[in-house]
This record gives C-alpha cells, structure tokens and sequence, in this order.
C-alpha cells in the first residue's frame, strides 16, 4: 500500500478506481518495424476508434455543456479525416519503416509546428488540437483509454490541476473524488467540489503518471491521505465513516424548506455559488434561498469564440425558470487571470491578476459585454434575475458598466423586447472598492463581498499559490476591517450586503461575519445546509 498526501478542501472518503487525466506523455522511441503494412492497418484501427470515441464524446457534451462548446469535438474528428495528416503518418511509415505511434507523433509535431507558424489567429489556435488528437491516436494504438473516456465509470480523478475548461467537459456524475498535484483552497477544483458535493484534495505529491491509472485507492478527503491498494484494515473505518457521512446527510436534509434565522432572530438569506446552468440541480438539492453569484464567465472558456446571445439567454433561462421567483444574481463575465479565453484575454500580461480582468475587460469589449447583458435582460422576464460587476475600484467604472446597461435597456425597448425589473450590484473584492463603499453603496442596488479577490488583494498573497498558503488568511484584521466598513457603508444607505467568496462557506468564520452585519451568505451549495444548522445556534447580538 503506498500513501501520499495532500491539502483537504473539501472532507468526504471515496473508494474506487483512479482515472489519471492529463498525465505528461512518456516520449515515444522510434522502433523499426518489417511489416509496414501491418503498422498502416493498426493506424487505420485506431483512427476510426478515435472518430468513434468523438462522436461519443460529441453527444455527451452537447447534453452537459450545449453545441457550441461541444463542438470541439466535431472539429478534432473533421482533423482526423484530413487526408493531408493521413497521407503523411502513412508516408513515414513507409519510408522509415517505424512503428505507428512514432509516425503519428511526428506527425502532429510537423502539423502543429505548422499551425503555428500562420497568419490567422484561428488557425494558430488549431496547433494545441492537432497534438491533441494525436494524443488520441496513440492512446488507441497503445490500448490505453484516452482521458475523455476514462469518465465512463465512476473513478477518483488525478490530475496536476483542473483548468476551467477541463472542468466542463467532465461528466459530473462519473467523479468520485478529485485529487491533484497542483491547485490551491480556491482552485477551480475546490470550487467545483463544492459545489458537486466530491471530496478533493489539492497541492498532493501524488505522482501524475498513467502508472496509476486503473489502480484502487481509497481517499480520506478529511485528513488530506490518499492510499493506493488500501488494505482491508485501512477500508474498515474508511466505510464505517462513509456510512456516517450518510447518516449525517439525511439528518441535514430534515432542514430542507426551513428558513434561516440567527438564534435571536435576524434572518439571513443563504443562497448558492454557481458555475454553469446545470448546477442549479445542485442549489435546488440544497434548497438555497436563490443564486447568489452564477460565475457566468464559464460559458466563455474553452471554446474559440464567445457564446452567442442565444445560448447566453437559453443559459440564464434556465436558471431563472428553475429557481422560480427566488433571486438569481448573474455575474458579468469576469475573465481575465486564470480564467482565459484566448479569444479576449491576454497572454503577455506580467501580473494577470492584477491586469485586464473582470470589469476591465468588459468595458475594453463593449460590444461582447452588451450581448452578454442583451442576453440577461431577456432572461429577466422567466424569474427573479439581478445583475453584478466584478472587480470594480472605481465610481467611473460602476457609472460606465450602469450606462450601457441603460443602453441595452433602451435598444431593448425600442424593438419591443420585454424585459424585467433587474437591481444591479458590485462586487466588492478589491480594497479600493471596500474603501470607496460608502459612494459605491449610493450607486447601486446591493453590495457581495468577494473575499477571496479580497483577500488577496489586500494582503498582496495569491489566492492560487500553495506555498504562501500559510499567509491567505481571510480572518486576517485588514480583511475584517474591510468587511465591517462596507456593511457600515451599506446599511447606512439602505442597501443589503453579502458575501460570495468562499469565507461564507467557513462554519467558523460565518458566526464573525454575521457580526459584522453580513445579511446573506452566497455559498457552495453541499454548505447550505450545514450553515442553516449553525446559524440557528448563533446570536448576532449577544446579551449582556
Ligand atoms: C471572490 O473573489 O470572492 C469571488 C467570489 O469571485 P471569484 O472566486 O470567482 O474570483
Ligand atoms: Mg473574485
């Protein structure tokens, strides 16, 4: 039995098979071979289970994630039928007389080599999915499952980390635990454990290799402990705990429909965190009181262009439809950071995180904001839908974002369009806006505290690295400090305040922030319920 270990962000045991995604490929040694026409006839094989697999994978993700983002799929099997790439994996086995899997890896070395070197943008961007179907080509020649199809079975995913985009095209109901090498509390594995209720691990010193592939382990999400071929004393407890853990969930879940109230009775509103439409079965399973923040910018990533107005709307349809009449507050895409979308964001930014991103990018792309903006006011009429800017520092910028939107409204108007009655509302996760809360508060509708940019920001410690991870402390007094002025702030002009960053979530940081005067918690939505629990025994305004 070997162990490895890891930093817990969200607790839960899992035992199953590991599926390893995105492991570094070993390098391919060429071998001669006698027989070419035997290697021509493996390729031919494992091209056309490649094509298959795609297709597969096509109609899964055109029911998880929409067409437009599935179409990734369709354009990797339009480059396997390319007969320019076929006709040279043929030509080097012929005339090197080499193995197959060597004959295809030069090829996708030559072809994205190629792609790199041309004019259009689009086409330069055809050199990652070159090696990636290549990639595929030599999984299928090897005998090995290529990582899309490794989520058929239920499996504990090890990575090096989850990017935005590999997060999407992950069958959700597949996952049993995450574990990866790299990531941090607020990556978007931990954000996305949260929300689908599976135990992760981050920043471990698991080897991510494809040596661990199909191997069983069993994963202590509590104690940050991951066991390779666990033996039946080590699983003994691990089930016993995994039982409990059920127990302790259909406990919870008498709290469904109940409201939540502060022992001396202040009502505070708990609603949840979200990512794409489809998680809103999460939130509903969880019975939160609304959405408190849909990262809307998760549309955009992975993909080549941004979605049209169309599938924005369809989106936030849904989301408002299903929640009925409860409050859904979409967040304008804050791309930029570790959110990219290559078709916006920028790659030579020194400091990303304190470059073009949320707001500022909004305003740089007008035209790309306003369909965005087009497609909420739409939605508006199916349901209860406010609007919120991410990473204000500014008046100007608040002014700016509340004009076009004006704009929208009025060109809506002019063509007839129905539209409801949206509050917008800032976020407030750079120190800047916290220290200016007091004219934002006058601007706007209502106010979410994003603490994780927030603590960032003002102690100058990225959220996403591990290593200074001893210094992100989200109870640190400059923090607080911040937090008390804009609830002041915003009480004092009539507006709510609440928080979406992870802190909202912390069971121990809830009791500090509803005595800071928080009036709604925007969480994960596994948190939901156990925050409902505690709030109940809290007094926000102890006697004596
Ligand atoms: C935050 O910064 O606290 C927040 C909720 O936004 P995100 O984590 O998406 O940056
Ligand atoms: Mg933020």
């Amino acid at each position: 039995m070997e162990i490895y270990n890891g930093k817990s962000v969200y607790g839960g045991i899992a035992i199953g098979k590991i599926a390893v995604i995105g492991a570094k490929e070993e390098v391919i040694v060429p071998v001669s071979v006698a027989n070419t026409a035997y290697e021509k006839e493996r390729f031919k094989k494992a091209l056309l289970k490649s094509k298959e697999q795609l297709t597969e994978l096509y109609s899964t993700a055109v029911e998880t994630v929409g067409k437009e983002s599935a179409e990734i799929f369709e354009i990797h099997k339009m480059m396997l039928e390319d007969t320019d790439y076929i006709e040279n994996v043929e030509k080097i086995i012929d005339e090197e007389k080499i193995m197959a899997e060597y004959a295809v890896s030069k090829t996708g070395q030559e072809f994205s080599e190629r792609f790199l070197k041309m004019d259009s943008e689009y086409m330069r961007e055809r050199s990652a999915d070159v090696t990636d179907i290549s990639q595929r080509v030599i999984s299928n020649l090897k005998g090995k499952i290529p990582d899309g199809q490794k989520l058929c079975e239920k499996v504990i995913i090890v990575a090096e980390d989850l990017t935005p985009s590999e997060t999407i095209s992950l069958d959700r109901k597949n996952i049993l635990a995450f574990v990866t090498a790299g990531g941090s509390t607020l990556s978007h594995t931990a954000i996305l454990a949260g929300i689908m209720n599976i135990p992760a691990i981050v920043a471990s010193n698991i080897p991510v290799d494809n040596s661990l592939d199909g191997s069983i382990a069993a994963v202590d999400a509590y104690s940050g402990k991951i066991y390779i071929n666990p033996d039946n004393a080590l699983l003994t407890p691990l089930r016993k705990r995994l039982d409990e853990d059920k127990k302790r969930y259909l406990e919870l879940s008498k709290l469904r429909g109940m409201e939540t109230k502060t022992k001396d009775g202040k009502k505070i509103s708990l609603l949840a965190n979200i990512s794409s439409s489809k998680d809103v079965s999460y939130a509903l399973e969880n019975d939160a009181e609304g959405i408190g923040l849909f990262r809307s910018e998760f549309l955009y990533v992975g993909r080549t262009k941004p979605p049209s107005e169309e599938e924005q709307f369809e989106a936030y349809k849904e989301v408002a439809q299903k929640m009925q009449s409860k409050t859904v507050i979409i967040r304008t895409f804050d791309l930029g950071a570790d959110k990219r979308a290559d078709y916006l964001t920028f790659e030579d930014e020194e400091n990303p995180a304190l470059g073009v991103r949320g707001i500022r990018l909004s305003l740089e792309n007008e035209e790309i904001f306003k369909t965005q903006l087009r497609a909420i006011y739409r939605a508006s009429v199916y349901g209860n839908i406010s609007i919120m800017y991410p990473m204000i520092i500014s008046e100007e910028e608040v002014k700016r974002a509340k004009l076009i939107s004006e704009q929208v409204r009025n060109e809506l108007k002019e063509k007839n369009i129905l539209f409801g009655n949206v509050e917008e509302g800032v976020m407030i996760e750079t120190p800047a806006a916290a220290l200016i809360s007091d004219k934002l508060a006058r601007m706007v509708d209502f106010f979410s505290i994003g603490t994780n940019d927030l603590t960032q920001y003002t102690l100058a410690v990225d959220r996403q690295n591990s290593r200074i991870g001893n210094l992100y402390d989200v109870m640190h007094l400059s923090v607080l400090n911040l937090i008390k002025m804009t609830c002041e702030n915003a009480h004092k002009n009539s507006i709510w305040v609440g928080v979406c960053g992870e802190m909202g979530g912390d069971i121990d940081a809830c009791k500090t922030l509803l005595s800071l005067g928080i009036d709604e918690l925007s969480v994960s939505p596994t948190k939901i319920l156990p925050l409902r629990e505690i709030i109940s025994k809290i007094e926000v305004f102890p006697k004596g």
